[in-house]
């Protein structure tokens, strides 16, 4: 039995784990040149939002000596380490051009010919195509998206606007403050935002909370809490989201930003915090409210998008009408294919990584044991 899994990152190496444990044999294809190669990408500074015993992929643990929160660095280290541990080797810059249903299973059509499959794993991230800003007007400096900023070396001197107010803007607009470059953020809409620890635990041990009462009743109770730790957002010159950080992650699939200092950054002044934007000028920008600043870069801090149809087809069932799988770590219309971790999760997405990939093992399995 075989399975093609699409993608070499954490989802897709979990996953390769997990069938071969249950005797499927797994080919992992990746359009890369290196396994992990997301990380490779990411900015220096880097480090998980979630906790080193939370962000491991099945069958392996972070080494001794692994800080809380793993660096960049670390987190390629580990990728690397669990890759050989469970005797995975991907085969990289082999890019997958189409996956298409066969007889008898699946045909997956890549740059370096095809590849025949009881089982076909998506994994290719949700993090691939970085959305585009749709800003009216023209700017006379550079617009980054932030999955291109590596670090503050290039700003220095310069006059930053980070747009976004998600986990990567924060870290970024942090980042650059700490280097004394000028930074500003533009916001948008209201926020949500989640201390990185509470009491000493890491907030996405919380996300149990959500398991045993629902998120509603979550929410409610964490509120006054939150509110003692990190205050009000109006405090930052920030509105604050009618619903709490758990309904944001089960009605919105979006996650809270995770403070690591930006908001510190936000009240020593150190990051200034403007509206959203509402036009582009040489190198001015006009904000919702009116007022206008100039800036010498843009850096767009504003998410990606998924769209798994020139892969699987338009009409693929497993699909929803924008490409977005309909399922994730579950079974799908489609028998056979399966998706890994596409869907956001209040328990840090490695960790839903995991159990996504044991899941679509133990079914895999299965269905792979019945007749057909
Ligand atoms: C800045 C940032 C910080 C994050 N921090 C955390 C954190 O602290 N904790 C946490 O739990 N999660 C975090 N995440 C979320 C998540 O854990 C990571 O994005 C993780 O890398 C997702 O793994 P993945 O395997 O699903 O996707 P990816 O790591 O993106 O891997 C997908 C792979 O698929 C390949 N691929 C795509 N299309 C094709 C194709 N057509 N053919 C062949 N190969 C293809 C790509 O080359 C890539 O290697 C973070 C994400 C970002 C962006």
């Amino acid at each position: 039995m075989k399975a093609v899994i699409i993608g070499a990152g954490p989802a897709g190496l979990a996953a390769a784990a997990c069938l071969k444990a249950k005797g499927i044999a797994p080919v992992i294809l990746d359009r890369a040149e290196t396994l992990a190669s997301s990380w490779h990408a990411h900015y220096d500074c880097l480090h998980l939002h979630t906790a080193r015993g939370r962000s491991t992929l099945p069958g392996l643990d972070y080494p001794k000596g692994v800080g809380k929160y793993p660096s960049r660095a670390e987190v390629i280290a580990y990728l690397e380490a669990y890759a050989a541990h469970h005797g995975l080797s991907p085969r990289l810059g082999c890019s997958v051009e189409k996956v298409e249903k066969a007889a008898d299973g699946w045909r997956v059509t890549h740059s370096d010919g095809t590849e025949a499959a009881d089982i076909v794993v998506m994994s290719t991230g949700v993090n691939g195509t970085p959305r585009r800003p749709d800003w009216p007007g023209d700017f006379h400096g550079p617009i980054l998206h932030s999955s291109t900023y590596r670090n503050p070396a290039p700003f220095a001197g310069q006059r930053v606007l980070v747009v976004g107010f998600g986990n990567s803007g924060g870290d970024i607009a942090l980042d650059l403050a700490r280097a004394g470059v000028d930074v500003s953020m533009s916001v948008r809409g209201p926020v949500n935002i989640l201390p990185k620890q509470l009491f000493g635990i890491p907030i996405t041990s919380f996300g149990l909370l959500t398991k045993t009462l629902g998120y509603k009743a979550a929410d409610a109770l964490t509120a006054p809490v939150l509110r003692m730790v990190i205050g009000r957002p109006e405090d930052y010159g920030l509105r604050a989201m009618s619903k709490g950080p758990a309904a944001l992650v089960h009605e919105d699939d979006r996650i809270p930003l995770i403070d690591v200092g930006t908001l510190g950054a936000i009240k020593a002044g150190r990051i200034a915090v403007k509206p959203g934007i509402a036009q582009l000028h040489g190198d001015s920008v006009r904000f919702s409210d009116g007022t206008s600043s100039a800036f010498d870069a843009i850096i767009a801090a504003i998410g990606y998008t998924v769209d798994l149809r020139p892969l699987l087809g338009a009409a693929c069932p497993a699909l929803d009408a924008t490409g977005r799988p309909l399922a994730s770590g579950a079974p799908t219309p489609e028998r056979g294919l399966y998706f890994c971790s596409y869907k956001v999760s209040p328990d840090g997405q490695l960790f839903s990584t995991s159990r996504e990939a044991l899941a679509i093992a133990e079914h895999a399995a299965t269905l792979l044991a019945e007749p057909t």
